[in-house]
């Protein structure tokens, strides 16, 4: 039996010392897709924020590959995270924008360039590299902003609601293809959304919030 790829033991969610969700024991096994479905103030983007490392948990653990990187910076965490906004950088082209990360962890420039290529390929966009990012549509937009998560090759993906801004084929369309993509490279993923049609779409296993934790005291989510 391989480790599950993202455990969540115990976690809890809050803000300022005020909890409002505890008991988050969520297991991700490699190669599964997991989405949770919660309507718009429930915690999701809490939820993930504090797997990533962006947000204080207010308790229990993260464990990553059987490490424990709860006291971990963000960067050392081996997760990647992408938003509803693709959150480009505009004054860099869309190879520079794959590139940024392993160019920050020390990657050599020729190195982190072919990186960046192999990954635009991979999300369909080979050819697009040396383009300005205000050139792109939304839904290429996110393609980049996918590759640029995946180029330091993480261990888990977290997906904070990435299709919302598209419009309803076209997120149908780039769920299916990113489920695709990420069971190719035995990634874990939690994806939050609040649309049960995505969430059905891209994921191996549907859960809500409210399910996954076992004290919940918000008023949006009753
Ligand atoms: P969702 O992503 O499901 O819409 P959020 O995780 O953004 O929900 O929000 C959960 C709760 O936490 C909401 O009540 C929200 O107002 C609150 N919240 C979100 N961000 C912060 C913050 N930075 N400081 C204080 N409270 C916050
Ligand atoms: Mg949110």
């Amino acid at each position: 039996m391989t480790a599950p790829r993202l455990e969540t033991q115990g976690l809890s969610l809050g803000y300022d010392g005020a909890v409002f969700a505890t008991g988050i024991d969520l297991v991700v096994q490699p190669a599964e897709i997991v989405a949770i479905l919660g309507p718009s103030g429930s915690g999701k983007s809490t939820l993930l924020g504090a797997i990533a490392g962006v947000v204080p948990a207010m308790g229990g653990r993260i464990i990553v590959d059987g490490i424990d990187v709860t006291e971990m910076p963000i960067h050392r965490r081996g997760i990647g995270l992408i938003f509803q906004d693709a959150l480009l950088f505009p004054h860099l082209s869309v190879a520079d924008n794959v590139a940024y990360g392993l160019r920050r962890h020390g990657m050599a420039k020729e190195a982190a360039r072919e990186r960046a290529a192999e990954l635009l390929d991979w999300v369909g966009l080979g050819g697009y590299g040396g383009r300005r990012v205000d050139e792109l549509s939304g839904g290429q937009a996110q393609r980049v902003a996918l590759a640029r998560a995946l180029a330091p090759r993480p261990s888990v993906l977290l997906l904070d609601e990435p299709f919302s801004a598209l419009d309803q084929d076209l997120r149908q369309r780039l769920a299916g293809e990113v489920a695709t993509m990420l069971r190719h490279e035995g990634l874990a993923a939690v994806h939050v959304t609040h649309d049960a049609a995505e969430a059905a779409t891209i994921a191996d296993r549907v859960l809500s919030m409210t399910d996954i934790a076992t004290g919940f005291d918000h008023p949006s989510a009753i």
